[in-house]
């Protein structure tokens, strides 16, 4: 089992209301309010973490670089820089089926 499988089955061992904390606190990582693919819809809406959340919701639909290959929290699941444009592809996880 690699990092990220282990780190999204830890996040189902949760409560709910537990998961959403844990999510809030590696929200605070997350870089890509630096990307230029990042809107204000993504800002307003609060979306991030899409590697693990998935895809945006309505937010971002068109592709113009992405900060996802060198985000500490990326290399810290280490994902390995194979997957990226996570707002718009989906998740690690979905990527990797
Ligand atoms: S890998 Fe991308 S989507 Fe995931 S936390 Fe980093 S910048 Fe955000
Ligand atoms: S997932 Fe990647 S492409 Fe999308 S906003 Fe974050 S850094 Fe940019």
């Amino acid at each position: 089992m690699d990092d990220i499988q282990e780190f999204c089955r830890s996040l189902e061992d949760l409560t709910p209301e537990e998961r959403d904390e844990e999510l809030e606190r590696f929200k605070s990582q997350c870089i890509c309010p630096i990307c230029p693919t990042y809107n204000d819809c993504a800002k307003k809406e609060g979306e991030l973490l899409f590697c693990i959340i998935g895809k945006s919701d309505e937010c971002i639909k068109d592709r113009n670089d992405c900060m996802c290959p060198p985000c500490p929290f990326a290399r810290r699941l280490d994902f390995g820089a194979v997957h990226n444009t996570y707002c718009i592809r989906g998740s690690e996880l979905e990527q990797k089926k």
